[in-house]
C-alpha cells in the first residue's frame, strides 16, 4: 500500500508507532535470545555458537548478531536492561560499550546515566570508567594494586593503607626509553619517609590499554582464531605474550642462549604403549577427511560450520576402549559440540559448564 496519500499527522503516527513495536520487538528478541543462550538448543541444531546461528539461521549481519547478543548476555546478568530497552531508554550499542563494565553495585547507576544519552556521551562515560583520564590515544600502563591477604575486612574493598604508594589510576606510559618504576610502588612508604620492606604488589597485575587501527585489530583477530586450539578463551594477554615471545625468541640474544641451553636438558623419551593421544598421522587424515572443519551433524542433516575450537574427539571414548591410532575412531568437533556431546555421555557434572 502506499504512503503517499497519507497526511503529514497520520504518517508519523505511524512512523512513531512503528518505532515504538521496534523497540518492544528488540527487548523481546533479546529477552529469547538470552533464554536460548540459557540451553544447548543452538548447539542441538547443528551451529557451534549463538552468533552463529544469529547470522546463519537469523540472517542478521554480524554486526547486529553481535550487539544483540550481548543486550542477551547483559541482561541475563542485569534484568534492568530489557525494560531499560522497551522503554527505549537505552539503545543497543549503548548496551554493548557499557557491558564490560557494569557490575551490581554500579549497573543502575551507569544504566541510569546512559539513559537517553548519545554515542558520543557513552563513549565518553565509558571512557571515565577506564580511568584513562580521557587520554584515549595514550598508551597507558597501570600496575594494578594487590592488597596483601592478612588485610582487615574493611580495608579489603578500599583503598590501599595509607602510606601505601600506588601509581595514580591512569599513569601515562613513560616515554620511550624510560623505564617502568617497576618494584618502587610495590614497597611500603613509611610516614617517616623510610622504606619498609613488605611487597604489597607480589602476584601483580597490569592493565595496559592503547588506541590501535584497524590492521592491528585485523591482526590480532586472525592470531586469536589461528591460536584458539591453544587459548581457547582467546585472551589478549596470552595471545600477545606469545607473539611477543616469538618475536624475542627470534632476536633477544639472551632469549637464544637461555633456549639453547634449555634444549641441552634431557628430552622425554616417548611412550609406545596405548595412549588417549592421537598419533599425528591419524590427526592429519581425520582432518583431511573432515574437511578443517567440525563434523557434528545435528538431527536435521544440518552440519556445523565450526572452524574454531576444533579438538580431536573419540567417538568411541578412549575410556571404555575406543582406539586413538584408528582414523574411523576420531573425528573433528569444535568445543562447543565436543563438551555437549560429553555432557550428554558423561552427564553435567563431568564437564565444567561453558
Ligand atoms: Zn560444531
Amino acid at each position: 500500500m502506499s504512503l503517499r496519500p497519507l497526511t503529514d499527522e497520520t504518517l508519523l503516527v505511524r512512523l512513531e508507532t512503528l518505532v515504538h513495536q521496534e523497540r518492544e520487538s528488540v527487548a523481546e528478541i533479546v529477552e529469547h535470545l538470552a533464554e536460548v543462550d540459557r540451553r544447548d538448543i543452538v548447539l542441538d541444531r547443528g551451529y557451534a555458537t549463538l552468533f552463529e546461528y544469529c547470522t546463519k539461521r537469523l540472517r542478521y549481519s554480524e554486526a547486529a548478531a553481535f550487539l544483540r547478543i550481548r543486550a542477551a548476555r547483559a541482561a541475563k546478568q542485569f534484568p534492568r536492561v530489557l525494560d531499560d530497552l522497551k522503554s527505549g531508554a537505552i539503545h543497543l550499542d549503548a548496551i554493548m560499550r557499557l557491558y564490560p563494565h557494569l557490575d551490581a553495585r554500579n549497573c543502575d547507576r551507569l544504566l541510569a546515566q546512559a539513559a537517553g544519552a548519545s554515542k558520543r556521551e557513552v563513549l565518553a562515560l565509558v571512557s571515565s570508567l577506564g580511568g584513562a583520564g580521557g587520554a584515549p590515544e595514550r598508551d597507558v600502563i597501570r600496575r594494578l594494586p594487590v592488597l596483601p591477604p592478612a588485610t582487615s575486612p574493611s580495608a579489603r574493598d578500599a583503598q590501599p593503607p595509607p602510606g601505601i604508594a600506588l601509581p595514580s589510576a591512569g599513569a601515562a606510559f613513560p616515554p620511550a626509553g624510560a623505564a617502568l618504576p617497576p618494584v618502587a610502588m610495590a614497597r611500603r612508604q613509611d610516614p617517616d619517609g623510610s622504606v619498609g620492606t613488605q611487597t604489597v604488589l607480589a602476584p601483580s597485575r597490569i592493565r595496559l590499554s592503547f588506541t590501535a587501527d584497524d590492521g592491528f585489530l585485523a591482526m590480532v583477530e586472525r592470531l586469536r582464531r589461528l591460536r584458539r586450539h591453544k587459548y581457547p578463551a582467546g585472551r589478549l594477554e596470552d595471545l600477545l605474550k606469545d607473539a611477543v615471545a616469538s618475536i624475542l625468541a627470534r632476536i633477544d640474544p639472551e632469549r637464544l642462549k637461555q633456549d639453547r641451553r634449555r634444549g641441552r636438558g634431557a628430552a622425554k623419551p616417548r611412550s609406545r604403549a596405548p595412549s588417549r593421544r592421537v598419533p599425528a598421522a591419524v590427526k592429519a587424515e581425520v582432518w583431511k577427511r573432515d574437511g578443517g572443519r567440525c563434523a557434528y551433524v545435528a538431527p536435521d542433516g544440518r552440519r556445523c560450520e565450526g572452524r574454531d575450537f576444533l579438538e580431536f574427539d573419540h567417538a568411541i571414548p578412549w575410556a571404555i576402549g575406543g582406539k586413538s591410532d584408528n582414523a574411523a575412531n576420531i573425528r573433528l568437533l569444535c568445543r562447543p559440540h565436543n563438551q555437549m556431546l560429553a555432557r550428554r555421555r558423561f552427564g553435567p557434572r563431568r564437564i565444567a559448564a561453558p
